[in-house]
């Protein structure tokens, strides 16, 4: 058995609007091990977009911990975790979030140039990661080129570009057809195996969840199986 990347202990979320407390998040405890692939599935509304924030420290907790490498996410500073993520956490979200202005190879770079990481090799690394998303034809497009299922290839290897322990995909198929999300999906597994990255993914659909090796269901902020 493998040691966790990640523990989540006691998390809890309270968004106010306005006198009313709502909350979303209630005392989640889990443990993702080095190499596995979690999938959190449940309905629209369950909270789970938020805890997946919190556990790639996007967003701040109300109560509890998140513990990644042995060391608290909540007790840095904002600076610290910033620069946390950057280096070991990979994010993809259903929108892709490209920057319109750069073209494919620029956008998969970008992360590679925050911080204060050496850039050695950068440019090859990105070029490697769109040919291995099937994009090495598509390096000078900008996103308005791509359709949506390319600009999510061209997404994930931004993600992957840092190299990062942990990738955490939120509805990364959300936006796309049925023919592409199972590309997408395929692709994901095959850069986990490859990279041996950890995968915490969160979906509403049952039949995305079953690729999952273990799946937790959470339901009205709490899990529930
Ligand atoms: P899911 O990803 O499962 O669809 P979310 O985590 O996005 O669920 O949202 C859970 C609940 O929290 C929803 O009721 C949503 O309206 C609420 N919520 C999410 N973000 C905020 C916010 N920034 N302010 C207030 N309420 C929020």
């Amino acid at each position: 058995m493998t040691s966790p990347i990640l523990t989540a202990s006691g998390l809890r979320k309270i968004y106010t609007m306005g006198k009313r407390a709502v909350e979303v998040l209630q005392d989640i405890n889990l443990e993702v091990r080095s190499g596995e692939v979690l999938v959190i599935v449940g309905a629209s509304g369950a909270g789970k977009s938020t805890l997946l924030h919190l556990l790639g420290g996007l967003d701040t907790p109300t109560a509890g911990e998140v513990i990644m490498d042995g060391k608290s996410l909540f007790q840095k500073s904002a600076a610290e975790r910033t620069r946390l993520r950057n280096e070991q956490i990979g994010f993809v979200f259903q929108s892709y979030n490209l920057l319109p202005e750069l073209d494919a190879l620029e956008n998969v770079c970008l992360p590679g140039l925050l911080g204060a990481r050496r850039t050695d090799g950068l440019v090859e690394r990105g070029t490697d990661l769109l040919k291995a998303v099937g994009l090495g034809d598509r390096l000078e497009h900008r996103p308005t080129e791509l359709s949506g299922g390319e600009q999510q290839r061209v997404a994930i290897a931004r993600a992957l570009v840092n190299q990062p322990g942990l990738l955490l995909a939120d509805e990364p198929t959300g936006n796309l057809d049925s023919r592409t999300s199972e590309a997408i999906l395929d692709l994901l597994w095959r850069l986990h195996t490859e990279h041996n990255t950890t995968m915490i993914m969160v979906t509403h659909d049952e039949h995305i969840a079953k690729r999952g090796e273990r799946i937790l269901e959470i339901k009205d902020g709490k899990i529930v199986s």
